[in-house]
């Protein structure tokens, strides 16, 4: 048995046959190169050809019904017309007597290089769409066939990574688990086996070699551990892990359709963190209430060109349509600190994380009050809908953002376009000034979402992003309860709901704590729903009053 060890990205135990796949690696050109016009009209024919191939990818995929899995080739696609890339490989021929195909292989290596060194690991999975599409590009210079990566029967899929195009298009019948040697907590390939429910381990190095294909293994995506021909012992382990996990998903179940109300009486909204339409679909499998956060930055995140009206609208409208009648608090852009979106440069800052982000990013930036606000309020008319403003600390950004929408759908009725003129406009307690001035605040806003996330970022001057001090970054510090407090009376006296949308939510041993402060509704990732709605029935909230100097809930 050989025991391998790697970083989990997608929680669940299993056993099966390794299937062992390595990606065509391509070097040099076999060809004379040409004078630099030549090779530089190979390249922008090779470009016109990806640029077909890849509206043909999205239409197909589009068609099977995956209109998110299709957004990678359309994703891909912009990555074509990205300026800097195209210079780049331009540039680089010529150089060196450098004919387009090392000129291609070139600029992938840069610019995978430059997005890998990047703080925000969103950003360094980024790395992978670059050199995803640059293989496209060498394939198409070299006459080569595109061939799907085609699994036999259901496999532990092995690789070295997998690029976004091949995960989008594998047959996901045929996938136990997945394996690979690079990649990221937050690449494709972990998300992927997060939405399919599958374990995943990334990160094994490069250990997995061709003489395991076909081998049986065993897979503990929580622990990150790869078995090479497991012992009797180690898959009796697996086993036994298996039927628990299944043992405890299905104990689970019997809280669906249940209220989440305590024993004695105190109820509470759960619903759903998302990003994407998939999951809005694992939010109503595990039935969320309603989503409680959509991240609406994800889309511009990965977009070379920023998403239109248009498109917004119509994801806007189909996660509403997904939700069938549930609300959904759709939160306005909030880019900018470890969020970068490529479609939205902005200037490089001592301070990100207190410089231009969120709110101040769409009120400086006016034409972002549009395009955003317009799509929002245009799917208003489609189902329960309410927006909510990142990282408000005045009580004028507030009034400017009502301004702002007041005009949006002043525009809207004279285009005679339907939308709700009564959309509940919210504002995310993510800084202390929020939470100190939550009373003034609550004058403006139709309800409060406290992200727990910044708000403790900020509180206690602790970077969210930086490991090494995360002794110090404490979400149950009583400097943070005080201000979740604090902005629960205030919301509570001016008779508005106040949710929490932070990573808080999900922590079972803060639920009393919140139910006590009169907490309406904790949004959480959609697999905490029935966990938390377990928890919320078994506690009696009665007058339990919280000791705000303990940086833990009751126990
Ligand atoms: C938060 O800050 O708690 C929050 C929900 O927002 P994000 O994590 O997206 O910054
Ligand atoms: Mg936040």
């Amino acid at each position: 048995m050989l025991t391998l060890n790697g970083i989990g990205a997608s929680p669940g135990t299993v056993e099966g046959t390794l299937f062992c796949y390595h990606r065509k690696v391509y070097s040099g050109p076999s060809r004379p190169v040409g004078s630099p016009e030549q090779e530089r009209e190979r390249f922008r024919a090779a470009i016109r050809q990806a640029d077909k191939q890849l509206r043909q990818l999205f239409q197909d995929t589009v068609s099977d019904a995956d209109e998110d899995c299709a957004q990678v080739f359309e994703i891909h696609r912009m990555m074509l017309e990205d300026q800097d890339y195209l210079q780049a490989v331009e540039e680089l021929i010529g150089k060196g007597n450098k004919g387009v195909e090392s000129a291609v292989e070139e600029a992938a290596r840069i610019f995978s290089n430059t997005f890998l060194s990047m703080d925000s690991a969103y950003m360094q999975a980024r790395s992978a769409d670059v050199i995803d599409v640059s293989l496209r590009l060498l394939r198409i210079l070299r006459g080569e066939e595109e061939k799907p990566l085609t699994l036999p029967y259901p496999v532990i899929l092995a690789a070295d990574d997998l690029c976004p195009s091949e995960t989008v298009q594998l047959d996901k019948k045929k996938l136990i688990a997945i394996v690979t040697a690079e990649g990221s907590r937050n690449s494709h390939t972990a998300i992927l086996a997060k939405t399919m429910g599958i374990p995943a381990v990334v990160r094994l190095g490069d250990v997995i070699t061709d003489e395991m294909h076909g081998k049986h293994a065993a897979v503990d995506g929580s622990s990150g551990t790869l078995w090479i021909e497991p012992t009797e012992e180690i898959c009796r382990l697996i086993h036994e892990k298996t039927m628990d996990l299944d043992e405890r998903r299905q104990q689970l179940m019997q809280y669906k359709g249940l209220p989440s109300v305590s024993r004695d009486g105190v109820s509470v909204k759960l619903f759903a963190n998302v990003g994407s339409l998939e999951d809005c679909e694992a939010a109503v499998e595990n039935d969320a209430e309603g989503i409680g956060l959509f991240r609406t930055e994800f889309q511009y995140l990965s977009a070379s060109a920023c998403p239109g009206e248009e498109e917004l609208f119509r994801l806007y409208r189909n996660a509403l349509q997904t939700m069938d009648g549930r609300p959904v608090i759709f939160r306005t852009l909030d880019i900018g600190a470890d969020k970068q979106a490529p479609c939205l440069p902005l200037p490089p800052e001592e301070n990100p994380a207190m410089g231009m982000r969120a709110v101040r990013l769409c009120l400086t930036r006016t034409e972002l009050l549009r395009t955003q606000p317009r799509a929002l309020y245009r799917a208003s008319a489609f189902g329960r809908i309410a927006i909510m403003v990142p990282m408000i600390a005045s009580v004028w950004e507030m009034q400017e953002i009502r301004k702002a929408a007041s005009s949006v759908c002043r525009d809207l009725g004279a285009e005679g376009l339907a939308y709700n003129p009564n959309v509940p406009l919210g504002t995310m307690i993510e800084t202390p000034a929020a939470a100190l001035i939550s009373a003034d605040l609550a004058k403006e806003a139709d309800f409060f979402s406290i992200g727990t996330n910044d708000l403790t970022q900020y509180t206690l001057a602790a970077d969210r992003q930086n490991g090494s001090i995360h002794l110090f970054y404490d979400a149950r510090h009583p400097a943070v309860l005080r201000l979740i407090r604090m902005a629960a009376e205030s919301g509570a006296k001016a008779g508005i709901p106040v949710g929490i949308c932070g990573d808080l939510a999900a922590d079972l041993t803060m639920t009393d704590f919140f139910l006590a402060s009169g907490i309406t509704s904790l949004s959480v990732p959609a697999s905490m729903i029935l966990p938390l709605r377990e928890r919320v029935r078994s506690l009696t909230v009665g007058g339990w009053e919280p000791d705000l100097n303990k940086t833990s809930g009751r126990g």
